[in-house]
């Protein structure tokens, strides 16, 4: 039933994953009154994203966060690359021409924590752990979240939603919403082991004939070690342990590198899939991060994507008049950032195909061409830029080009498409400073939190 009272925020988020939370930051910063669901009411400990792009810590340098995140990372400035004989050459991070010129690898587990902190201190976002978004109904220049929390049920509304909530969110995912999956054939496995500190911050790619490793340094003494696995054995199961003998003895075969297997904290075994939602919103109603699009994590993109979405989408929120229909900035939000999710996903489908592909044959040619590419320095570059995500279409607002930012694509969305005029405004928001808290709680301790009160 549609209600007449005043919206609870201006923008409920429904997802506290690491997009969730970066996209109530920079709503917040821009003024906005942000309600965050999340159903969890611990975060996951896994953790999946190793790598922060270059755009992604100028994203959060935004925020006022670059520095206590690259304090905790470590920035990869190189990777060498070899066939697991000989180098076949040294990509160069440092060569990029960005204000972060690494990836900074660092457990998705610590990014979700280092930005779930920055929430708390902000007093424009309310974290309501424990709550399940459930349904979605239309109000007058609104949108009500219907959910669920172990005290009951409730109704929420704001003038508008965004569902941050991953690859398993339903939330008004109608058919145009859904996203449309294709399964990959490849398989990995993956593995922590102490750092013996050999390669330094170097990460190290190993492309042979028995398929590929990759090896990045982790903050606290790690390194992770990721083997693609040959399509149907079982160290690739979808899901599980995998067998650590099948993972110490193939690193020693493919790459020379002797694993211990019993210093090994952590495995892992996946198979890879991409996908993506034909439209990222409707009306009042958004997709971001993983709900709009998945891809293979061979070149570390996807969470990077879902960060720039956050940023389009924040700055595009806070421009729109709440009163106005949203069509049009669904739409611009789709032509901006569907263009990125698109080419990120073929470069992670292109990278992981060239590095697993097996056999003497290829794997001669491979390292030939590799040679050659790294050899040449504006190649080189070109690859740098692919890695640290230098080169995505829109990394960042300031990349887009005028005609997909959002103030353009507001301004014009509608006439392009035929469809009536919306009122957006199209100024670009200042950000507030992120507020100063003396004594900050920790929120891996806190389950429930009791609901900020916005005045
Ligand atoms: C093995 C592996 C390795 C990866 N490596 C990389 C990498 O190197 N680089 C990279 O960029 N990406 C990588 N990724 C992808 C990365 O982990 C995801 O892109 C990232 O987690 C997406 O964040 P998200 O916030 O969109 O979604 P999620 O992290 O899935 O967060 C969604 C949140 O929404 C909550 N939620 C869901 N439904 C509801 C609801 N109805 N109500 C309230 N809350 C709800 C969930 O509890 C969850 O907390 C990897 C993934 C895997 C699996």
């Amino acid at each position: 039933m549609a209600s007449a009272r005043r919206p609870d925020a201006d923008v409920i988020v429904v997802g506290a994953g690491s997009v969730g939370l970066l996209l109530s930051l920079l709503l917040a910063r821009r003024g906005k009154r942000v309600l965050l669901l999340e159903s969890r009411t611990e975060r996951s400990p896994h953790s999946r994203a190793i790598g922060l792009s270059s755009p992604s810590i100028e994203i959060l340098d935004g925020l006022g966060l670059a520095e206590p995140f690259i304090a905790e990372g470590i920035p990869v400035r190189r990777a060498r690359v070899s066939d697991g004989r000989r180098e076949l050459g040294l990509l160069d991070f440092s060569a990029v021409k960005r204000r972060f010129p690494f990836v900074l690898a660092l457990p998705q587990s610590r990014t979700e924590a280092l930005l779930e902190e920055a929430t708390m201190r902000e007093p424009l976002i309310s974290l309501r752990k424990g709550e399940t978004a459930e349904a979605l109904e239309p109000e007058p220049g609104a949108l009500a979240v219907l959910g669920r929390s172990e005290l009951g049920a409730f109704r929420l509304k704001a003038s508008f939603v965004v569902a941050a909530d991953g690859t398993r969110g339903e939330l008004g995912r109608d058919p145009r919403l859904r996203r449309r999956l294709r399964p990959h054939r490849a398989r990995f496995v993956m593995g922590d082991f102490p750092d013996d500190g050999v390669y330094g911050a170097e990460a190290r790619l190993f492309f042979t004939p028995r398929g590929s490793v990759e090896s990045f340094p982790l903050p606290t003494g790690l390194r992770r070690w990721v083997l693609s696995a040959p399509p149907g054995t079982e160290e690739g199961a979808p899901s599980g342990r995998p067998d650590l003998s099948w993972l110490v003895e193939e690193t020693r075969l493919r790459a020379s590198i002797v694993l211990a297997e019993e210093r090994c904290l952590w495995a892992s075994a996946f198979t890879t899939e991409c996908s993506l939602a034909p439209s990222y919103g409707e009306n009042r109603f958004f997709l971001a991060g993983d709900a709009a699009h998945t891809m293979s994590p061979i070149v570390g993109q996807n969470m990077n994507t879902g960060f720039a979405d956050a940023e389009w989408l924040a700055e595009a929120l806070s421009s729109a008049d709440p009163e106005a229909s949203a069509e049009g900035l669904a739409r611009a939000y789709g032509r901006a950032r569907l263009r990125a999710a698109r080419a990120a996903a073929g470069r992670a489908w292109a990278a992981m195909n060239l590095g697993a592909a097996r056999g003497g044959g290829f794997s001669a040619l491979r390292g030939h061409l590799i040679r050659m590419v790294l050899g040449v320095p504006a190649l080189s570059l070109a690859v740098a830029r692919i890695f640290t995500m230098d080169s995505i279409p829109g990394a960042t607002l300031a990349d887009l080009p005028p005609r997909l930012h959002p103030a353009f694509g507001l301004a014009t969305a509608p006439e392009k498409s035929g469809a009536p005029a919306d009122r957006h405004t199209a100024s670009v928001s200042p950000l507030r400073p992120l507020p100063e808290v003396p004594a900050l709680r920790d929120p891996s301790k806190i389950t429930h939190m009791p609901p900020k009160e916005f005045e």
